[in-house]
């Protein structure tokens, strides 16, 4: 089956809703018809009954009966009167020399005192009959019977049905129409909205959906896509600056490489000399290599744990790259110094955890002059692992402090290149961070240094 569009859906609910509310409105409306229909037949009978028995009582019969021939239309001249055990004592012509039926139920409610009604069926026709009694010095004297042809009640009724009939299924197909005509109108800025959305694709991601600013859940729907649009366009953005960052720094040291292998190759050379031209080169692919190799730990990095991680002891990971740090900066008169720690475990990768404390040290011992000190600490803030990383160096303006996580971005282009920085070692420390669902930042140091603080979930246990 062919699915169906919103607003048929919406059409075929709301029609046949009302359906449903139109037949029971009807249905109601014709048992009430109905009943008060038959309350008025029993009231015109009572008033003809006490009619007939005034008559019978003031006059003679033949007189009395003169009497009602006139005043009651031919159609109600069916009356009788009975005496006490039920003979006959006068009937109208309209019986056509027939009687009313006394039945046993209408003599229980009479000596009852009460009129009784009952509906009965009379050369082939069907009768409302009244059965009144008359007392005369509290002794029944008389029963008055009057009758009334149920036809016209029943007339009436069939032509309410045949109007029901009518009025209902054609208010259903107009509502319905006007459904319809409503759900679509209702439904159109979606489609627009459709439409919109799909004239969007990478090449024209600064397009927007147009908000129609009547504040309606359309327009709310239009801004959460507009928001949507608008991270994919800065997310494509920084891509796309990511990959001409990553092209421009890999083609420095190619082109070095190659100018280096160019130089060696123009003429013929010494065995020292070939040697010195090798050594550069080398110098050149190791570079390439380090880049190669921070590319492909950014991407691993930013792409998440790829284990959901288990429990990491974060003070012992501390202590061992304090202890790789201290190699390192063995040769550069750095001092590199463990602060307090303390016991404290956080969920996720290990390596990856050393990998950026490791950068974060390695920066501290290649950026702090000789003479300097780098230090790591560890704190137990209850639900966080607070991680620094404090040197006595240069230290980072403020105005620097987001900057320099970003991919490629070296304060000191000269410097950086001379300590063989790719200007990837913060962005890689932060992926990994953020990948552990925590925060890394970058603070003025009490010394003036730069103090790098890694903020963890701590594991509780
Ligand atoms: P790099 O490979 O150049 O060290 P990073 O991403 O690790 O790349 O760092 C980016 C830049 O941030 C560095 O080039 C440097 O200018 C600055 N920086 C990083 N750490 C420090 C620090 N501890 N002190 C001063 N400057 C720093």
């Amino acid at each position: 089956m062919r699915p169906q569009s919103i607003h048929t859906r919406l059409t075929l609910w709301y029609t046949g809703a009302l359906l449903a509310i139109l037949v029971l409105v009807s249905a109601l409306s014709y048992s009430l018809l109905s009943w008060s229909l038959s309350q008025d037949v029993d009231r015109t009978l009572l008033t003809m009954a006490q009619v007939v028995r005034d008559a019978s009582r003031d006059e003679p019969l033949d007189v009395a009966e003169q009497w009602l021939r006139e005043l009651l239309d031919p159609e109600h001249q069916l009356f009788q009167l009975l005496d006490p055990t039920g003979h006959l004592r006068l009937r109208s012509r309209g019986l056509r020399g027939d009687q009313l039926p006394l039945s046993a139920a209408a003599r229980r409610t009479i000596i009852e005192g009460r009129p009784a009604f009952e509906t009965i069926a009379l050369h082939g026709q069907r009768l409302r009959v009244v059965t009144l009694p008359v007392h005369r010095n509290g002794r029944l004297v008389e029963v008055v019977q009057v009758g009334l042809p149920t036809r016209p009640t029943e007339r009436t009724l069939e032509r309410w049905i045949e109007t029901l009939a009518i009025l209902v299924p054609l208010g259903v197909a107009l509502a319905a129409a006007g459904g319809r005509l409503m759900a679509r109108a209702a439904l159109k800025p979606v489609d627009e909205m459709s439409q919109a959305a799909r004239r969007i694709d990478a090449g024209a991601l600064a397009r927007r959906i147009t908000v129609r600013g009547t504040g309606d859940e359309l327009d709310r729907l239009a801004e959460t896509l507009n928001g949507m649009l608008a991270r994919l366009e800065s997310t494509f953005t920084e891509m796309r600056r990511f990959s001409a960052d990553a092209a421009h720094e890999l083609r420095t040291p190619l082109t070095a490489l190659k100018g280096t292998l160019e130089v060696a190759l123009r003429a013929d050379r010494s065995g020292p000399e070939y040697r010195e031209a090798l050594a550069s080169a080398l110098e050149e692919v190791d570079r390439l290599v380090r880049l190669s190799e921070d590319l492909l730990l950014l991407s691993r990095s930013s792409a998440g744990p790829e284990s959901p991680g288990a429990r990491v002891d974060l003070e012992s990971v501390v202590l061992d790259a304090a202890a790789v740090a201290a190699r390192l900066a063995k040769d550069r008169s750095v001092v590199v110094r463990l602060g307090v720690t303390a016991p404290v475990a956080v969920q996720g990768d290990a390596g990856a955890l050393r990998r950026a404390m490791l950068n974060l040290l390695e920066n501290g011992i290649k950026y702090t002059p000789a003479g300097g000190r780098v230090e790591i600490s560890l704190a137990d803030e209850g639900s966080t692992a607070v991680l620094a990383v404090e040197d006595t160096g240069p230290g980072i303006d403020a105005a620097d402090a987001e900057r320099i996580f970003e991919p490629f971005v070296r304060l000191d282009a000269a410097r950086a290149r001379e300590t063989g920085g790719s200007g990837l070692g913060l962005a890689i420390a932060r992926s990994i961070v953020v990948a552990h669902r925590g925060m890394l930042v970058v603070e003025r140091g009490v010394a003036g240094g730069a103090r790098f603080v890694i903020r963890l979930p701590a594991e509780r246990r």
